[in-house]
């Protein structure tokens, strides 16, 4: 996504209703379609971006539009005050009604959004209050220094300039640290929280953020119209949100705009078309848009957008004067690291990691090894909080890990690479490193939305550079992360790692896909984050990798401690040599 394009689309679309001969019904119809589009932009950060599909944002957009309309009309209070009002009421419902929803996953998800869609939607269909199904009409107009803002001309000027707000913000949102952690949600929310994001929170952050923009509409909307009722605040309008979201394409901001803009257009035609085609009235629109939806779905599932403009990472420049991120103090050397005491995994029957001990000294490089299913990975799960141990202890620099979430293990400065790499597909590869300084930068959301965050971005994304460069792989920053070739990634995964400044790195094959001279590379790489006071744990099924690299190996088999010492003495235990190289030549 780049900058331009959106923005040349907006300031063209500025133009449209002064267009001569313009039909006034024609600038409604693109009111309509503005005010759309700014919701189906939230969509897009919440389904499209953040993974959470919501049937409930026409209900938010109400939220927003009524209480703009009990201030201005019930109680005079201009309309301009209205907006900030109405966007603090759908930010503090939606964080009541988000803290409970967006823990649940799927579909489950989906179903909590409808609940309380169609719980509100009754309360304003039978509030006194609000006018019950009648709503509230004679609402004001947006006023601009005495003027009424009642043609639709007018109104197109101020809708379209909240777009292009929307817009703005929505993309500043997306390139900072926040909008980063939630961009990384979808598919890769373990290694997110495995770099200290705090997935839960990013979750509700989208959540909220996707309703404020619906509150905004909303408020657009009832200046605009100068009446509410419930029916625009309904579930089958949430149903057309979404839709907007979908078929634009709903990871893009600029699908958004296409989306708002076919829905409402094909919603006005049939509305005019159907009634002739079946000679009644009733709510065929909705088997009409059904049928689009699994259309959609069928042959363009990430909707129309992406056949139009090709997924390109946006290029950012880097500021390497930028100054360098704090950096942690290493450990002395010798010392202990890490300990793990009679660590116990079971997966109902089948014990997966079987009382195991070792310790791990800093500055050493230890080899963990085994055949396949030995156990190797889930080791690295329950030290690095992804999995909880059934058993025993883990400690690290002399604190108690056993059992603490991702993020906090992070926080204490272990980064891990996967065995089944997770990177962001839709991120390029300096983006998806950046993820790994997640918790060397501070800039709030909201920071991050007004821009107000670049010094510290620029930090964060030179450290991001310059650990790419480490890694050797500074051409490939702006490539979308999963073009290159899997060896490669994991790579880029070892950069992410280093990117948090980490005391002791866990790395779960790391020279898998590599070729012989990438694998020189990476063992001298590794070499020289030894020499620099990392610790590194390692497992490798390359023997001749592992032999020459690391300090002390310690052998698995079916979940059990075989053999633990250096790699000559290890090389020869008899119990390694039948139980390893039995399996694996
Ligand atoms: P390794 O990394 O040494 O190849 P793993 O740690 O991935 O082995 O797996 C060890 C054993 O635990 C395997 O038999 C695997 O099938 C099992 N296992 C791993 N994760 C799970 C899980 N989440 N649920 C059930 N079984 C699992
Ligand atoms: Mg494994």
């Amino acid at each position: 996504m780049t900058r331009f394009w959106p923005l040349a689309c907006i300031i063209l679309a500025a133009l449209v209703p002064w267009l001569p001969g313009m039909p006034s019904f024609w600038v409604t119809l693109l009111n309509y379609t503005g005010i759309a589009a700014i919701v189906a932009i939230g969509l897009v950060v919440l389904t499209g971006i953040g993974g959470m599909t919501s049937f409930g944002q026409a209900t938010l957009l109400g939220l927003g539009a009524y209480t703009t309309a009990i201030m201005s009309k019930y109680y005079d209070i201009s309309p301009w005050l209205g907006l900030p009002a109405g966007l603090l009421v759908t930010a503090a419902g939606a964080t009541l009604i988000g803290a409970v929803t967006v823990r649940l996953s799927g579909h489950y998800l989906a179903l909590g959004t409808i609940a309380w869609s169609v719980g509100l939607y009754y309360t304003f269909a039978n509030l006194d209050l609000v006018g019950r199904n009648d709503g509230i009409s004679g609402i004001p107009p947006l006023e601009i220094a005495g003027y009424r803002l009642i043609d639709a001309r007018m109104s197109f000027t101020v809708i379209w300039l909240g777009v292009l707000l929307a817009a703005l913000a929505t993309m500043n949102l997306l390139d900072s640290r926040a909008g980063r952690a939630i961009r990384a949600l979808k598919g890769g929310a373990v290694a997110a929280a495995s770099f200290g994001v705090d997935t839960a929170r990013t979750r509700l952050l989208a959540f909220v953020y996707s309703a404020v923009l619906a509150g905004f509409a909303g408020w657009l909307y009832v200046h605009m119209q100068r009446s509410v009722n419930p029916t625009p605040f309904g579930f089958y309008q949430s149903i057309q949100y979404l839709l907007m979201a979908v078929i634009g394409g709903a990871a893009h901001i600029p699908g958004a705009l296409l989306g708002a803009a076919l829905v409402t257009l094909v919603n006005d035609r049939l509305q005019d078309i159907l009634p002739k085609l079946f000679g009644a009235r009733g709510n065929y629109e909705s088997i009409v848009f059904g049928m689009l939806l699994i259309a959609v779905l069928q042959w363009a599932p990430d909707g129309l957008w992406p056949l139009v403009a090709r997924f390109r990472p946006r290029r950012r420049a880097i500021q390497a004067d930028a100054p360098r991120l704090a950096a942690q103090t290493m450990p002395e050397r010798g010392s202990t690291l890490l300990e793990v005491v009679r660590l116990r995994r079971s997966f109902g029957g089948l014990v997966a990691v079987n009382d195991i001990d070792f310790t791990l000294k800093a500055g050493e490089i230890l080899g963990l090894i085994g055949p396949n299913g030995a156990g190797k990975s889930t080791i690295f799960n329950l030290i690095s909080g992804v999995d909880t141990p059934t058993g025993g202890i883990v400690r690290f620099r002399g604190g108690d890990l056993t059992g603490r979430p991702a993020r906090h293990v992070a926080a204490q400065g272990i980064a891990r690479t996967f065995q089944h790499v997770k990177l962001v597909a839709t991120m390029s590869v300096i983006e998806n490193v950046a993820i790994g300084a997640h918790l060397r930068g501070h800039a709030s959301p909201l920071a991050g939305l007004l821009r107000l965050d670049r010094a510290e971005d620029a930090r964060l994304y030179a450290e991001a550079a310059r650990q790419l460069a480490r890694v050797g792989l500074a051409d490939a920053a702006d490539r979308p992360a999963t073009s290159l070739a899997l060896g490669q990634q994991r790579i880029v995964e070892i950069a992410r790692a280093l990117c948090l400044d980490p005391v002791l790195l866990l790395l779960d094959e790391p020279a898998a896909g590599l070729r012989h001279n990438e694998k020189a590379e990476l063992a001298t790489l590794l070499r020289r984050l030894r020499d620099e006071g990392v610790t590194i744990l390692l497992v490798e099924h390359d023997m001749e990798f592992v032999m020459g690299l690391v300090d002390r190996l310690v052998v698995m088999d079916f979940g059990t401690k075989l053999a633990d010492g250096p790699p000559d003495v290890v090389r020869v235990d008899p119990r390694v040599i039948e139980a390893y190289l039995g399996s694996v030549e």
